[in-house]
């Protein structure tokens, strides 16, 4: 247990022990429970961020909680010598349940993502030949930190002084057709794309790109790999975001909500292009471990069996409907745009100080791409949540707007 007390105390030892590598609130969040939190003073939050779309049953979700308990007690890890119930079990849901025959566990995002690039390379050297290697990625994605998926990440700001970069990554602006078909050179093997973009801004691509992209995809013998680390697992109100647009992918990340909390990633693809790994290809010591897979069944069972997926949608089309309504009244917000539970304001100034005054009004919300209000709440929400959020949301706007 920790021996620290409250936020200062936390806050003060964290400056001097912990890299500097994020900009934090100066608070420590100590409990959960549901779509609230409770800060090392006490008080308490209702939270619009989940742990960055992470916790989508909420904080400490009872039947989570048991899982990890009762694992716990069993066995946490054996290495990937040998079978693990649990991770065969969570593969098997995740096979079930999408495009995907094969998985492969991994412990985060990047990680997820960085399999996907070796799993794409293999395949298409072995498919297509030595020659195939390029993977065209997105303007304003995000991909993740290891010096791989930050290549991937079509945002310069997180590759300054980190060259050389690896090679065999291109870039096209998202949601442009055109723009992406000329962006193809004689090595592009394949398309690394997030179905709604999160961390660059919430930012959707219309319906005619998205089946423009399916049939690029097989004119050109282009792999899709679609990161739905971010807007999977019923974020936007399917259980894979891809299903809103009607195209299918080789292979889809994983990581987020996957663990209700722990850390998990996940990589599927098809058996043609899974089959690209041997033994000895890829691996990871605590991949899929019984702890965390176990946790991920029973995300899964909850997201699967609650009817979530479309109380997230009826939900977030009433937090919409709100949002549309601010719009309408205060002339910062220049656009509201989302799909379930994964909604945006994008504001005509800096978001930070929106952020700041929301969480001094006891509501946690996240600004990203400098400008865009993020809200990727737990799925579990009520209408009453929502309306908490928007009241404070409308009383900090209007502060902002006469410089209180
Ligand atoms: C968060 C995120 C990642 C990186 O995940 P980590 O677990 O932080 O490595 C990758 N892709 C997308 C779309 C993300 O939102």
């Amino acid at each position: 247990m920790s021996q620290l007390g409250d936020n200062k105390q936390i806050v003060d030892l964290g400056k001097k022990v912990v890299m500097n590598t994020y900009g934090r609130l100066p608070m420590a969040l100590v409990r959960g429970a549901g779509a609230r939190v409770w800060d090392a003073n006490g008080r308490e939050y209702l939270d619009f961020l989940g742990g960055l779309a992470v916790n989508s049953l909420g904080h400490c979700h009872p039947k989570v909680v048991a899982a990890i308990q009762g694992q716990a007690e069993k066995l946490l890890h054996v290495s990937n010598l040998y079978w693990i119930a649990p991770q065969v079990e969570l593969a098997q849901v995740l096979v079930e349940n999408s495009f995907a025959d094969k998985v492969f566990f991994c412990n985060s995002g990047a990680e997820a993502n960085e399999g996907a690039i070796k799993l794409t390379r293999k395949y298409a050297k072995k498919t297509w030949g030595p020659e195939k290697y390029e993977i065209l990625t997105m303007e304003h994605s995000f991909h993740g930190r290891t010096l791989a998926t930050v290549t991937a990440t079509g945002q310069t700001k997180y590759q300054q002084d980190l060259e050389p970069l690896p090679p065999g990554f291109r870039y096209a602006p998202f949601g442009d057709l055109t723009a992406l078909e000329n962006a193809i050179g004689p090595h592009t093997c394949a398309v690394m794309i997030e179905p709604v973009q999160g961390e660059g801004g919430v930012n959707f691509a219309e319906p005619e790109f998205w089946t423009g992209l399916g049939k690029l995809a097989q004119e050109r013998n282009l792999l899709l790999i679609f990161d739905e680390v971010q807007c999977g697992l019923g974020r936007t109100g399917k259980l894979f975001a891809h299903e809103h647009y009607g195209v299918t992918p080789q292979i889809m990340t994983l990581a987020k909500a996957l663990g209700g909390g722990v850390p998990i990633g996940a990589l599927l693809a098809t058996d043609q292009v899974a089959a690209a790994f041997g033994p000895g290809d890829h691996a990871s010591t605590f991949g899929g471990n019984p702890l965390v897979t176990a946790a991920g069944l029973a995300v899964m069972d909850v997201l699967l069996n609650n009817g979530l997926l479309g109380r997230c949608q009826e939900i977030g089309a009433y937090f919409l409907g709100h949002l549309r309504r601010l719009a309408a009244k205060h002339q910062m917000i220049t656009q509201v745009r989302g799909l379930g539970l994964m909604l945006a304001c994008e504001l005509d100034r800096d978001g930070a100080p929106v952020v700041a005054a929301c969480l001094e009004k006891g509501l946690i919300i996240n600004c990203t791409a400098g400008k865009v209000l993020r809200f990727v709440p737990p799925l579990i929400i009520s209408r009453e949540d929502v309306d908490q959020a928007v009241a404070v949301l409308d009383d900090v706007l209007t502060g902002v707007a006469v410089g209180t």
